[in-house]
């Protein structure tokens, strides 16, 4: 019998299994696919891109090519594949999709300490050491099971999420603090509009262009409290000065008067690094919410931390019902990992399962799941999903999650360079006390 069980071959699966098996542990990896298929997934192969080709960008200064270099420092299986089938994008790293998941599927396959079996897996024994990476559209039985183990009601999921921007990136002379007839501090940055400012905006989002749906996400219904910004803004200019763009109880300090319409952006993070733009859940391309989100006053310069998403994202209650290593604080030998646990993005879903494939290695030699510096990246993700928050969301790999330097550095690239390198030293010096500890 293996010595674990892992549910699910995709980025998060693979990316256990492979650094697992190389680390002497016995795995038996369970796949649907080809016997049932998700609305998104196509191929019958494991490790499916099911949207966009690339794993972002590749720079250290950047937040995905940080995490990128912290996930090699980890022992990363899927990035050596992903640079061998490597297409051309500029700075970002995009695959040959068909490539990598073939490439993927051949290295599971291969190697003699991995056992794959094909078909649903419907039940869950907590008693066995079992690693859940069956992403965001597990459904089903295994919903009902997973749902059975957390005592929770219902898996979360969210049909349309608003984009969420990065505090150093707001043109804070043309936003204004405060909250709607002053009630309360002054917790909301709102972005007035003035007439014109603001019919130009509806325009552009009327006629901006959406991202096509995936099978039955096709058919979602969504909620009227959860509609996307563009199909109020279709509903005529008035809809969302009536609704998330209202401007009463609000006074524009430097006018003295009510906006025509207002934004508000509030916070995402106790830090207030992140601010969510209120009721702005989208499925608009990802470049037009750069460009027509880029028109609300103060916005002009916006780091998108994570655009708005519409599709199903099934994800369980992480800061509730996981431990820092994964695995459930009601059945230690069930661990999780991909985008369920709220890792969002398909390299965090896979660095999620390297951090889930250590903790499980550090178990079986008797050892505690380790803890990554909260300046690393993987230690951020992880204490971003560890923060208990009334409305838990998942969340990429972004900068704007880093706590921040000691000494401010103005220069956006060279702050980030300096954030990046931080971060390395600090898994460098992580891993090193952790091989110390060892031996
Ligand atoms: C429609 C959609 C589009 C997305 N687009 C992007 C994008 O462009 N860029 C990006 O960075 N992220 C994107 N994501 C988010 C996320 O990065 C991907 O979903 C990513 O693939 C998640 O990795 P994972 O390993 O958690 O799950 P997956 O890669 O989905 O792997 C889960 C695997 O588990 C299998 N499985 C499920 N249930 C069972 C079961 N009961 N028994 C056995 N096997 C099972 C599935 O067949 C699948 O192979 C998208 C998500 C969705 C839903």
């Amino acid at each position: 019998m293996a010595d674990i069980k892992i549910i699910g071959a995709g980025l998060a699966g693979c990316e256990a299994a492979l650094w697992l098996a190389n680390n002497g542990v016995s795995v038996k990896i369970f796949e649907q696919k080809p016997t049932k298929y998700s609305p998104a997934h196509k191929k019958a192969t494991y490790a499916e891109l099911v949207c966009s080709n690339s794993l972002k960008a590749d720079r250290l200064d950047s937040a995905s090519g940080l995490l990128k270099a912290e996930m090699k420092l980890l022992g990363s299986s899927i990035l050596p594949v992903a640079e061998s089938c490597r297409v051309a994008a500029g700075g970002a790293l995009a695959v040959d999709r068909d490539d990598f998941s073939d490439a993927v599927t051949a290295l599971v396959k291969a190697h003699p300490l991995i056992e794959t079996a094909e078909g649903e897996v419907t039940q869950i024994d907590a008693n066995e050491l079992t690693l859940i990476a069956t992403g965001p559209l597990t459904q089903g039985a295994l919903a009902d099971e997973i749902m059975r183990l957390t005592g929770e009601a219902a898996l979360s999921f969210y049909d349309a999420a608003a984009p969420i921007v990065t505090a150093e990136s707001l043109d804070m002379t043309k936003i204004f603090a405060a909250s709607r007839y002053g009630r309360g501090t002054a917790d909301y940055l709102n972005c007035p509009f003035d007439k014109a400012g603001y019919e130009e905006f509806c325009t552009e989002l009327q006629n901006a262009e959406r991202a096509p749906l995936h099978g039955a996400d096709a058919n979602l219904t969504v909620y009227e409290g959860c509609m996307p910004i563009e199909i109020m803004a279709k509903r005529g200019a008035d809809t969302m000065r009536y609704g998330p763009l209202r401007p009463v109880g609000l006074v524009n300090p430097e006018t003295g008067h009510r906006p025509w319409a207002n934004v508000q952006l509030r916070a995402e993070n106790k830090e207030g690094t992140l601010y969510n733009i209120v009721g702005f859940q989208t499925n608009l391309k990802f470049g037009e919410q750069k460009r027509v989100f880029s028109m609300i006053p103060g916005l002009a310069n916006a780091e998108f931390a994570r655009y708005g998403v519409m599709h199903r994202n099934t994800f369980i209650n992480s800061p509730r019902l996981l431990t820092a290593g994964l695995s459930l604080k009601k059945y230690p030998n069930v661990y999780f990992a991909g985008q369920i646990t709220g890792f969002e993005g398909y390299m965090e879903s896979a660095a999620s399962g390297l951090l889930a494939a250590h903790a499980i290695k550090n178990t079986l030699d008797g050892r505690a799941a380790p803890r990554y510096p909260e300046s690393t990246m993987c230690g951020a993700l992880l204490k971003y999903i560890a923060a208990e928050t009334k409305d838990f969301q998942p969340m990429g790999a972004n900068m704007g999650i880093l706590p921040p330097l000691e000494n401010q550095i103005r220069d956006k690239r060279l702050r980030y360079e300096a954030l990046a390198n931080r971060a390395v030293d600090a898994m460098n010096n992580h891993l090193k006390c952790d091989t110390e500890e060892e031996t």
